[in-house]
């Protein structure tokens, strides 16, 4: 049964910045459930952090706020921040336990627990490397074990994978449907790229331009346990792709007025 754990009703946003109201999200309403792996799609600046923000509770004070959002069963949310980075001088277990360090635990405990969670996701023996001797797909399953270190319930991905060139993502991208399928977390995902979003949801929301609204929302009809690789040949995914293509060529993207999905 499908338990709602993320919902917002008409959710409004908007900034001030220099006297000078910038309206980032319109009217959104959308539903996640427990479990769900859901992902955000639209083009640049059309609130898609904002919404992991508002999700994420760190919306500050002088933003307006209309409408309602609701989260329930939520003990600890994981947010993996775009371009965030590991940090340099620390090697990967001492990376991957800041976060327990933060909440007191001990160090010994800290040890013990990624330990076990280098070795679950493959980075065994990495444990005394520095971030710069790992490559790039390395590097950001560190930072996803980072994320997932204090067993978060909703794991929120803002474009964690668009420094990676095309392979390397594809694998990491498989990466997570695997850790997703182990975890049964809730993912929200933002990215700009349709395939990754495809591959990997079951549902995805697709956003206008600034201010961001629901343009559509698609069920990705495809069973939990594919790859993230091998599923782009089935038809059903090359449907879907061509119908999300469609829909965002002629409601959301105008090149001549400058939408786009990625920052130019
Ligand atoms: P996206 O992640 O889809 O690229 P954002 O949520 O980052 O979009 O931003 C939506 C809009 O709100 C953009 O126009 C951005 O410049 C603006 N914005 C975001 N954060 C702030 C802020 N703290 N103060 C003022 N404007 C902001
Ligand atoms: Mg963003």
């Amino acid at each position: 049964m499908s338990v709602p754990t993320i919902s917002t009703h008409n959710l409004s946003i908007s900034y001030w910045s220099k006297n000078k109201r910038i309206e980032a999200l319109q009217n959104v309403s959308l539903t996640i459930n427990a479990g769900e792996f859901v992902s955000l799609i639209g083009p640049s600046g059309c609130g898609k952090s904002t919404l992991l923000n508002v999700i994420a509770g760190l919306i500050n004070s002088g933003t307006e706020v209309n409408g309602s959002f609701n989260i329930s069963g939520i003990k600890e949310i994981g947010y993996l921040f775009q371009k965030q980075t590991l940090l340099p001088w620390r090697t990967v277990i001492d990376n991957v336990t800041a976060p327990l360090e933060i909440r007191g635990v001990s160090r010994h405990e800290r040890r013990k627990i990624a330990l076990a969670m280098l070795e679950k996701y493959g980075l065994s023996g990495f444990e005394n490397s520095f971030p710069r001797e790992l490559s790039g797909g390395m590097q950001q399953r560190v930072l996803l074990i980072r994320t997932l270190i204090y067993q978060p319930d909703v794991v929120l991905l803002d474009e964690p994978l668009s420094s990676l060139d095309a392979q390397t993502r594809a694998i990491v991208q498989d990466e997570f449907l695997r850790v997703w399928r182990d975890t049964g977390c809730t993912f929200v995902l933002v990215t700009h790229d349709l395939d990754e979003a495809i591959a990997l949801s079951q549902r995805v929301f697709l956003l206008s331009a600034r201010p961001g609204k629901i343009v559509k929302e698609f069920q990705i009809d495809l069973p939990p346990e594919r790859s993230a690789i091998a599923i782009r040949t089935d038809p059903k995914f090359q449907q879907i792709q061509r119908e999300m293509w469609s829909e965002l060529t002629t409601q959301v993207l105008q090149p001549d007025r400058g939408i786009s999905l990625l920052k130019t």
